[in-house]
């Protein structure tokens, strides 16, 4: 019954009291986008730029990036499409601009730190977001930094957006951002939590290791106390706040988050309509409590026993 219960679901997603809650895709190319667009994606919540590149040798011209970032836009046009600056390096390296060897790669020059070691190549992917916003008409293009740690990360990034009309945000990945969020999210228009890295670092834990999969789970308690703390400052800042980690496809954590302050939900477009039905089974107010409750857990799995038995 359940199967087709989410084989009919047709979106835009709410809780039973009628709640909207954003539900997008995660994509890595035009044809990915497309496909989130045949499928129940609003539009999309995290383009994985680095993935277009992993075995380019040179970085592309502006105008071949601006010809592969506009696919992206002219698959959702009207919609929200937020653009990750490259995130290359750690697991997933892109051999133009990670030259040096390292011996802890996830903890090294990768994401918005590749601006130190090649000049001008966030400028020039900026450029190029700016102008497949143009060719394409989108009106709102949204452009996020991956691996932010500093408030003076944050304000830099955000000065290169606007000025380029691109709507600045970061992804909340390393707990450093979330400690921080207030003053992150003064310089800054939105937040997108990655609750892989943040379970990474929150845990000490490497996300590729199978043997660390108790740990690199983002219903640890720990975890979910630094969401609530982006999320409470989202709140404060009046700026949306949303997730696009593994997290965001589990149904029950969904609704977590959801009680959490988190205003949208960007995963696999095959994993919507699971999750929309399950928002579509409980109250904003079911998921505070059961935020409430979880966040104050002992372990990860007490935290999934409670929001089971609060709804499931
Ligand atoms: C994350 O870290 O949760 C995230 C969404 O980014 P990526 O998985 O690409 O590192
Ligand atoms: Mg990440």
């Amino acid at each position: 019954a359940l199967a087709a219960e989410i084989a009919a679901w047709r979106g835009p997603a709410r809780t039973s009291d009628g709640v909207a809650v954003q539900l997008l895709a995660n994509v890595q190319d035009g044809a990915a986008a497309r496909r989130a667009s045949a499928g129940e994606a609003e539009g999309v919540g995290l383009f994985r730029t680095e993935l277009c590149f992993l075995t380019a040798r040179t970085e592309p011209s502006v105008d071949d990036q601006a010809r592969i970032y506009g696919e992206v836009f002219a698959a959702f046009p009207g919609s929200k499409v937020v653009v990750r600056t490259l995130d290359a390096g750690s697991d997933k390296p892109v051999p133009f601009a990670n030259h040096e060897h390292e011996e802890n790669p996830a903890l090294g020059v990768r994401g918005i730190r590749l601006g130190w070691t090649n000049a001008g190549i966030v400028e020039r992917q900026l450029d190029a977001i700016a102008q497949a916003a143009e060719d394409t008409g989108a009106t709102d293009p949204w452009v996020m930094a991956p691996m932010v740690a500093t408030v003076d990360e944050a304000y830099e990034f955000a000065e290169l957006c606007r000025a380029r009309n691109l709507k600045p945000g970061i992804m909340v990945e390393i707990p450093a951002a979330a400690l921080l969020a207030d003053q992150f999210l003064a310089e800054v228009d939105f937040f997108s939590i990655g609750t892989n890295d943040l379970t990474q670092y929150a845990m000490a834990a490497d996300r590729m290791s199978s043997r660390l999969a108790t740990l690199t789970d983002p219903w640890q308690p720990a975890v979910l106390r630094l969401i609530q703390l982006a999320a409470d400052a989202g709140g404060r800042a009046g700026k949306p706040v949303g997730v696009c980690g593994e997290a965001a496809a589990d149904p029950l954590l969904a609704c977590v988050l959801i009680g959490l302050g988190i205003s949208s939900l960007s995963m696999a477009v095959t994993a919507i309509p699971t999750v929309g039905v399950q928002l579509g089974k409980v109250t904003l107010e079911q998921c505070r409590e059961a935020a409430a409750q979880v966040a104050s857990a002992r372990n990860a799995r007490d935290a999934r026993e409670l929001a089971r038995r609060l709804l499931g």
